[in-house]
C-alpha cells in the first residue's frame, strides 16, 4: 500500500515510513492511496473471530508491504493482551435499540490505548535493531499523554518527550505520566501554561529546522495514519455483532481531533454499511457548524469538563476534505493556507 499527503508533495510513502513520520513534508496528513475493500463474505465471516484475528483482517490490506499476517497478528496479541476485559472492546446493550461500545479498557483507562499500544509496538517494530532512532515530542491535557507514555516506556529506540501544563491535568494521569519509571521517558511540566501553550512549543520545535534537523523528530496525536488504522478496527468488530453487513448500523462519536469519527469514515469506504456517522461535539463546535453550513471558521476555545473536546482547528478533518473533495492535492494545500491566514475556510459543495 502506497500512502500519499493530503497537500500532494510530500513524497509518497510505504506503511513504515507514513507510520515513522507523522506529519507529511508538505504539512499535510498521509492517507493510503486507495481504499481497499473487503467483501461481504469477509466482513461476515468477522462475527465469531476474536478482536485480535478481526484486527488482523481489518488492518492487513495496509500494512501488507511491510508485515506479514502471522507479524501483524503477533504485534496486535501484544497490543491487546493487557486490556482488562476479554472482549477488549465489550459492546455493552444499554436499551432496545442503542448499545455503548466501551473503549476504555486498556491500561490508561483512555480510548486512546486501544490505537497507541499498537502504535508503541509498531515504532519498536520498525526502530529495532537498527541505526534509526526517533524522538516522540508531544503536548497533553491528560489522555494522551498517558496513553503514549504507558504504549512508548520501554520500547527500543524511541524516546518520548510529554508536555503538560502543571496543574491543569487530573491527578490521576498526572500520575499515570509521571510515576513510570522508563529510561526513555521524559515529562515536562509547565508552570503557568495552558494546553494551547504547551501545544503551541512542541509545533514551534518541529518548525525550528536548526533544532529539529538534529532529531529524528515524529508525533503520537491522530495526525499519524497508524492510530487511525488501529481504530477502524472496532467500527467492524461492533457492527458485526449488530447484524452487519446485512444491516446498517450508526455510529455517534465524541469528536475533537476527527481521528475517531475519521477511522468511521475508513470502515464505510471499505465496505461495512454505515448508516450514518454522528459527529457530536461539546460547545467548542466547529465541525458540526462546517459541516451544517459549509463555513469552517476557528473561534475562541472553552473549557469544558470534556478537554479532549476543546478543540477549534481539528486536525484530521482535512483527511476527509481530501477523500470526499476529489482528491486534489494542489487544491486542497491552497485551501488551508487560506484557512491559516483567515482562521475560515468556506467548503466546497463536493466536501460538504
Ligand atoms: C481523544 C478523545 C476524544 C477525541 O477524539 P478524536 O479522535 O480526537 O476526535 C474524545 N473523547 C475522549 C475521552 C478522548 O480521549
Amino acid at each position: 500500500m502506497r500512502y500519499v499527503s493530503t497537500r500532494g508533495t510530500a513524497p509518497v510513502l510505504d506503511f513504515e515510513g507514513a507510520t515513522l513520520a507523522g506529519l507529511a513534508a508538505d504539512g499535510g496528513l498521509y492517507l493510503p492511496e486507495t481504499w481497499p475493500v473487503l467483501t461481504r463474505d469477509e466482513i461476515a465471516a468477522m462475527a465469531g473471530m476474536s478482536y485480535v484475528d478481526t484486527a488482523v483482517a481489518v488492518m492487513h490490506p495496509f500494512v501488507g508491504d511491510t508485515l506479514t499476517r502471522a507479524e501483524l497478528r503477533e504485534l496486535c496479541s501484544r497490543a491487546y493482551a493487557g486490556f482488562g476485559h476479554d472482549a477488549v472492546v465489550p459492546l455493552v446493550q444499554l436499551d432496545a435499540r442503542h448499545w455503548l461500545l466501551e473503549l476504555f479498557h486498556g491500561p490508561t483507562l483512555a480510548f486512546k490505548d486501544v490505537a497507541l499500544q499498537l502504535l508503541g509496538l509498531l515504532f519498536e517494530r520498525f526502530l529495532a535493531g537498527g541505526t534509526n532512532h526517533l524522538t516522540v515530542i508531544g503536548a497533553t491535557s491528560g489522555d494522551t499523554g498517558s496513553a503514549a507514555i504507558d504504549a512508548l516506556a520501554g520500547r527500543m529506540g524511541v524516546e518520548i518527550f510529554m508536555l503538560h501544563p502543571a496543574g491543569r491535568v487530573s491527578e490521576v494521569q498526572r500520575r499515570q505520566m509521571t510515576s513510570v519509571h522508563a529510561p526513555n521517558v521524559f515529562n515536562i511540566a509547565l508552570d503557568g501554561a495552558s494546553f494551547d501553550d504547551a501545544q503551541a512549543l512542541v509545533k514551534a520545535m518541529f518548525a525550528d529546522r536548526a533544532f529539529s534537523s538534529g532529531f529524528r523528530l515524529s508525533a503520537v496525536n491522530s495526525i499519524n495514519w497508524a492510530r487511525l488504522m488501529a481504530q477502524v478496527v472496532y467500527y467492524f468488530h461492533a457492527a458485526v455483532r449488530l447484524g452487519a453487513p446485512d444491516r446498517a448500523v450508526a455510529f455517534s462519536v465524541p469528536t475533537g481531533n476527527f481521528g475517531d469519527v475519521f477511522a468511521g469514515h475508513v470502515a464505510a469506504r471499505m465496505g461495512l454499511p454505515i448508516a450514518k456517522l454522528v459527529v457530536a461535539t461539546n460547545v467548542n463546535d466547529i465541525l458540526h457548524r462546517a459541516l451544517s453550513t459549509g463555513d469552517y471558521a476557528s473561534g475562541p476555545v472553552v473549557a469544558t469538563q470534556t478537554p479532549s473536546m476543546d478543540i477549534q482547528i481539528s486536525s484530521n478533518f482535512e483527511r476527509l476534505l481530501f477523500d470526499v473533495g476529489g482528491r486534489d492535492g494542489p487544491a486542497l494545500a491552497a485551501q488551508m493556507a487560506g484557512f491559516d491566514a483567515a482562521r475560515a475556510m468556506r467548503l466546497t459543495d463536493a466536501q460538504r
